[in-house]
């Protein structure tokens, strides 16, 4: 677009240093694991390429939601194996994934079919997964045993690990944790010859109570926390740091009466003579259109609230309190002065949709 000038100073700030800092936190948690950095949703909407850029020396291989975006990371001359967490949508997708090396998460009975019908000229390793109790993809606990029997006597096939996923890893005490571990140890017990293993997303890489495993045949899925979030309750030792800086800059201000209001709806009005300073960026940007009145931006060293609805290309904030604001200043959405998920908080939602949302319009800088 545009030969790459952007004249829009409203941004996306994406630090390499930051994500190869996250990247060692995580390296260093997964102990004697290996580590599947996951970079869907184009890195969680920092940039698919440039993300993989900056890990690769961090990660053992790469993971993503489907084969599109695995292509991408081929295309861009990436070699390392290449996970897909949904799989095969269709058969002829296999063929590709033998040619290029993209191993294809199996969760149901027609993918496996389609593996023991293939005919591929290279075998695809392949994830095998069970549902331990997330009950959005897997196979049941009991039919894991019999999929991997199945899975290993075909010739099609290179490797199998087997994997989960955690409903509530990100809460050190629910009840299903346990419960999720335990089944997946008994579905895995059934299998033999024994295989890889692959459980933990970031939260539960993070968290005490859930078990990594710590043999180098035990892969950790991390995404989220190479973004710089901790997702969990628990405090983090090691202090991550946010990979994007969201910015806008002032492009009005305007002084308005008490009794006054802003914006569509009239959703705000004024308690006191107020100051209004009108920032470049809406939810067409990916800034939450449902983002309530009183939602943090970090504006001058502060923090100010917003007011009134967010509209597709502007929001408003008031500066009232805030000293010498002038058009062009520019303010953070969020970034290193303001955790993302705290503004994820309090728009009532996670740091994982604020981030993957920013829109293609708004230009990415990498530093
Ligand atoms: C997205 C995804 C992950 C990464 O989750 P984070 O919480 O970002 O670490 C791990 N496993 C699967 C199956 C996923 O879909």
């Amino acid at each position: 677009m545009n030969n790459g000038i952007h004249f829009r100073p409203t941004r996306a700030d994406i630090s390499m240093a930051a994500l190869q800092h996250n990247a060692a936190i995580a390296r260093r948690h997964a102990n004697n694991c290996k580590l599947l950095g996951v970079i869907k949703a184009d890195a969680y909407g920092h940039g698919a390429i440039e993300v993989a850029r900056a890990i690769q020396g961090s990660v053992d291989a790469f993971a993503v939601a489907f084969i599109d975006e695995a292509l991408t990371l081929r295309q861009a001359g990436f070699t390392q194996p290449i996970v897909l967490l949904e799989g095969c949508f269709s058969e002829a997708e296999l063929p590709v994934c033998a040619h290029y090396n993209l191993q294809p998460v199996v969760h149901h009975q027609q993918q496996l079919d389609a593996i023991l019908q293939a005919r591929l000229v290279k075998p695809v390793a392949v994830w095998l997964k069970a549902d331990t109790g997330m009950h959005r993809l897997g196979f049941p606990p009991t039919q894991v045993a019999k999929a991997k029997q199945q899975l290993d006597a075909c010739k099609q096939v290179a490797s199998v690990t087997l994997m989960t996923h955690y409903a509530n890893a990100d809460k050190a005490h629910h009840q299903l944790n346990e419960l999720q571990q335990q089944r997946f140890t008994e579905a895995c017990a059934e299998t033999s010859p024994t295989a890889a293993l692959s459980s933990a997303n970031t939260a539960a890489l993070l968290s005490s109570a859930i078990d990594l495993g710590t043999e180098h045949n035990q892969w950790c899925r991390t995404g989220i926390l190479l973004y710089g979030v901790n997702p969990t309750e628990q405090a983090e030792t090691e202090t991550l740091q946010a990979a994007m800086r969201l910015t806008a800059p002032v492009m009005a201000i305007r002084d308005i009466e008490t009794g006054a209001s802003v914006g569509y709806g009239s959703r705000w009005q004024a308690q006191r003579p107020s100051r209004i300073a009108t920032l470049a960026i809406g939810y067409a940007d990916g800034y939450p259109r449902h983002a309530p009145d009183g939602t943090p931006v970090w504006i001058q060293g502060q923090k100010a609230p917003l007011v009134g609805l967010v509209s597709m290309d502007m929001i408003t904030v008031d500066v009232t309190d805030c000293e010498r604001i002038e058009i062009g200043m520019e303010a953070e959405l969020w970034g290193p002065n303001l955790p993302v998920s705290e503004v994820a908080k309090a728009v009532g939602t996670i740091s994982y949709e604020l981030l993957s949302r920013v829109s293609p319009r708004v230009p990415r800088h990498y530093k």
